[in-house]
């Protein structure tokens, strides 16, 4: 692993954001969301993968194992809150990059699949329905709902085609839980329950907002929730 490179790829992610100077604003679907997904596809390709957007526009890119084994996923949210931090989310999708930067530098070709994951719109920024990205590729939303998931300037579904993704392929993309071995997910604290207790490391035990066939793709879990267990 090398932490600068992470480092530096966290900082060039913060500068995808609409409102500079005040916290890191990146709505799924913005243009500034378009721009941190240019940077991810910069990187992936770099080391030899194929990214790709669902019709939910959740990145993916995969390095193939040696086995047939189920994939392992890793990941989080590309998208934050307004004037939200520039780690949450956004540091689990950079873990994961640096995780498959650090196999190519090395060679490493692991057993299983590792997929890589950027989820969209975990936020509900957009629509006030959380953990939306995840929700389309694990059937928890289908096409219909999201035609019928609107705000002011219309529906979801309308919004994941203005920004070139076509939501109408998601029913054969969606994620067979026979075909997966764990998800893996990296997320930044967001109190001081570790800091009190003088604890370094977090884990999360359970997930309690979504239970969806995969639980933890429930992508990122609500954050208070990612407390030293
Ligand atoms: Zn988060």
């Amino acid at each position: 692993m090398q932490a600068q490179r992470l480092f530096d790829t966290l900082e060039e992610l913060s500068t995808c954001n609409a409102t500079p100077g005040n916290g890191v604003t990146r709505f799924s679907w913005s243009e500034a969301d378009g721009r941190a997904r240019r940077v991810l596809e910069r990187e992936l390709r770099a080391i030899g993968l194929e990214p790709w957007a669902d019709g939910m526009g959740n990145l993916h890119a995969r390095l193939e194992g040696t086995t047939g084994a189920p994939a392992v996923l890793t990941g989080s949210h590309l998208d934050t809150v307004r004037n939200g931090g520039r780690y949450d989310g956004t540091y689990g999708v950079v873990a994961a990059l640096e995780a498959l930067r650090s196999f190519h530098d090395e060679g490493y070709k692991p057993e299983r699949a590792i997929e890589f994951i950027a989820f969209a719109e975990e936020e509900g920024s957009n629509f006030g329905s959380t953990c939306l990205g995840s929700k389309g590729i694990v059937g928890q939303i289908d096409v219909e709902g999201l035609k019928r998931l609107s705000n002011a300037e219309g529906s979801a579904y309308d919004k994941l085609r203005a920004f070139g993704l076509d939501p109408d392929a998601l029913p054969g993309q969606q994620i067979d839980p026979a075909n997966v071995k764990a998800f893996l997910e990296v997320h930044i604290e967001q109190n001081a329950v570790l800091e009190d207790a003088g604890r370094g490391l977090g884990i999360v035990t359970a997930i309690s907002t979504y239970l969806l066939p995969l639980t933890a793709l429930a992508s990122s879990t609500l954050h208070t929730y990612i407390t030293g267990l």
